[in-house]
């Protein structure tokens, strides 16, 4: 029988249990306090680290003398597994050492090397969006996703790469490298930022260096994802930020609803031609006050969701309803 623990977990400097013997969690405060916290998980038996947090050098130090608890040093680590490539999960990285095994979707490399982020750059130069009152913010908030590693270490594909115990799960619409990890003796989840509770934009814009454009189907990926997670059966879900989560179909059933809901609401303001710039800030006007980013990408997406079911079109960059559907 497995003995679950939960308990009420506060970010802290040492890791907690959180499933009796097996896996304990760090949750790490960002350098910004108004970005969520974020989860390290160490799986014990593996002696497996699930991500990598963000680039702060005393958690790292905090790491070191946990796992010294355990008789294990960074060394020893089996492996380090990224649930994807943004830098929340991935910065703290290169405080370990370069031998370590680092698994995750091969695609990682490309947002760890300067080379992607001129790619990027230059094609910000020449969209739309560089006549756009955003173009700094969204260009910031994309540029922050390439973590500068040095070349330090070359991620391996999870497609093939074997560990005991564990299964990776193909599953996406967050970023252009999601990956899910089961533990299969717990039948547990890790669903990085695929699966969180309380998020309202989850599709994120991304360049995608094999297309030289934006990523385009991250929206119906994500629709997919919940769906597929909806229909799994794990004993637990572990996201990349926030709480152990029990209740998947609350939370997913919510998101369908925002989803459904938003694309209504797109096709009814849509009353002219609108390009997605104008589409957001008709919708997003209290986020934007924020930043731009997270409701742009949200928009984009599903923009790009309704376009492959056919409901809108897009010319010359604007979208427009659909009117013969
Ligand atoms: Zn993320």
């Amino acid at each position: 029988m497995l003995n679950f623990q939960y308990k009420f977990i506060i970010q802290g400097d040492e890791m907690e249990e959180i499933v009796q013997n097996r896996i304990y969690k760090i949750v790490i405060s960002q350098v910004n306090t108004k970005e969520p916290t974020v989860n390290i998980y160490y799986l014990k038996k593996e002696n497996i680290l699930i991500d990598a947090g963000p680039d702060n050098k005393a958690y790292f130090t905090v790491i070191e003398s946990e796992l010294k608890k355990f008789g294990k040093t960074i060394d020893e680590l089996n492996a380090v597994i990224l649930t994807h490539h943004h830098t929340d999960h991935i910065g703290m990285l290169k405080y370990f050492p370069s031998k370590t095994r680092v698994v995750g979707d091969k695609d990682i490399n490309k947002f760890i090397s300067d080379s992607g982020k001129y790619q990027l750059l230059n094609y910000l130069k020449m969209s739309e969006l560089v006549q756009t009152q955003y173009f700094f913010d969204i260009k910031d908030k994309m540029m922050l996703e390439y973590s500068s590693l040095d070349d330090k270490f070359e991620i391996e594909d999870y497609r093939n790469v074997h560990l005991n115990n564990i299964n990776f799960i193909k599953l996406s619409g967050h970023s252009t490298t999601d990956v899910c990890i089961e533990v299969k003796d717990l039948n547990v989840l890790f669903t990085g930022d695929l699966l969180l509770q309380g998020v309202y934009f989850n599709s994120i814009v991304e360049f995608d260096c094999n297309t030289k454009g934006f990523n385009t189907t991250l929206s119906s990926e994500y629709e997919k994802t919940l769906d597929v997670i909806r229909k799994s059966d794990y004993s637990l879900y572990f996201p990349a930020h926030g709480d152990s989560i029990t209740d998947i179909k609350k939370i997913i059933d919510i998101n369908y609803k925002r989803l459904s809901k938003n694309k209504r609401k797109f096709l009814k303001i849509m009353d002219h031609p609108m390009s997605v710039v104008e589409v957001t800030d008709r919708l997003f006007s209290t986020f934007i006050r924020f930043s731009m980013f997270l409701p742009f990408s949200y928009t984009y997406q599903l923009l790009q969701s309704m376009l492959q079911e056919g409901e809108i079109v897009y010319e010359n960059g604007f979208y427009r309803v659909n009117e013969n559907v």
